[in-house]
């Protein structure tokens, strides 16, 4: 146990934590981050990132979160191994208490710990993320062009992942557990015209289907709700879109989260209704993608700097 204390304190260690940590740090910051349970956050779960600028080759989420990290520590940031788990806002300096029983104390402090996606739960879905089963079509969609896809869910991001794959895919299979489709009726209406789209209607998945080695999906089973009758679908690639839990449970005391839990900061600004306190990357913007998390991180950095 023990107390830390620090210009600048970082909760979570995804793009947009390390980014602002090295912004900060360069600016003579004295900054921690704490990375907690995911360290490096989500993006250690992808296999191949191909659309992080700067980079020729394509690069393995967790080594290019690695190379984040020693970026941020050769700046001066420390990172710390633990996790926060309560925090106190109303006071100054801010104080963070940890998974470790340590206590965290801040000038200012920016949230970056992201959203969570919602998985089915299933094993064999947790054995192939990053080998053919994904959360983002913008991210891993390319890989599967003139193969045939699965989405699964029935509101508006599935349907925006179905009609984003459609692009270069050669079928989409929507696995949809009613019999009705939850997203907004423009782009129902576009699943509806598309030729690539089949949605298999009242229906779960009960496996995900695959190789060994490589660990690469083949297919899965599925199961209709009603008559329990199991369906097998051939698919190279599985898009989960069932949703996303911005990881917000801590802050809800303190700051205003919109409708999906996310953390609501100033127009144009990463700042939140408490001075001193930021958001950056996921935690509170919808887009899910890693340079715009870390152009977050950035711009929070810079807004704490201004403040401290
Ligand atoms: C399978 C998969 C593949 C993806 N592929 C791509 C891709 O190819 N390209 C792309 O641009 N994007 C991709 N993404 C999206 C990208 O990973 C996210 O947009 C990005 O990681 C968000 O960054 P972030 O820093 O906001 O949050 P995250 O990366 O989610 O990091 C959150 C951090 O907060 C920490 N944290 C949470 N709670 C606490 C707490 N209580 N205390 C301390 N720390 C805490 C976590 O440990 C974690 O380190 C992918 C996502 C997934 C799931």
């Amino acid at each position: 146990m023990a107390e830390y204390r620090t210009d600048l304190l970082i909760i979570g260690s995804g793009p947009a934590g390390y980014t602002a940590g090295i912004y900060a740090a360069r600016a003579g910051v004295d900054t921690l981050i704490v990375a907690g349970a995911q360290k490096g956050g989500q993006l250690t779960l992808s296999h191949e990132v191909e659309n992080f600028p700067g980079f020729v080759e394509t690069q393995t989420g967790y080594g290019l979160m690695e190379k984040m990290q020693q970026q941020a520590k050769n700046k001066g940031v420390k990172v710390i191994d633990d996790e926060i788990t309560e925090v106190d806002f109303y006071d100054r300096p801010f104080i963070c208490c940890s998974a470790a029983g340590n206590a965290y104390v801040a000038q200012a402090v920016i949230i970056a710990t992201g959203a969570s996606v919602k998985w089915l739960g299933l094993p064999s879905e947790q054995k192939y993320i990053g080998h053919g089963v994904s959360s983002c079509a913008t991210c891993d969609g390319f890989f599967y062009r003139h193969k045939d896809v699965a989405v699964i869910g029935g509101g508006n991001s599935a349907a925006e992942e179905a009609l984003y794959l459609t692009g270069f895919v050669d079928k989409v299979y929507m696995i949809v557990r009613t019999h009705t489709l939850k997203a907004e009726h423009i782009l129902q209406q576009r699943l509806h015209d598309s030729r690539k789209v089949t949605i298999i209607w009242n229906s779960v998945v009960d496996e995900v289907l695959g190789t060994e080695e490589p660990l690469e999906v083949t297919g899965l089973k599925v199961r209709h709700v009603k008559t329990d009758k199991i369906q097998y679908v051939n698919v190279a690639g599985v898009f989960v879109a069932i949703g996303h839990h911005p990881n917000t449970d801590l802050f809800r005391r303190y700051l205003r989260l919109d409708s999906g839990g996310y953390i609501i900061t100033r127009n144009k600004s990463n700042a939140t209704d408490i001075k001193g306190v930021y958001a950056a990357g996921d935690v509170c913007n919808p887009y899910r993608q890693a340079v715009i998390a870390a152009g977050c991180g950035a711009r929070a950095a810079l807004e704490a700097i201004r403040y401290l």
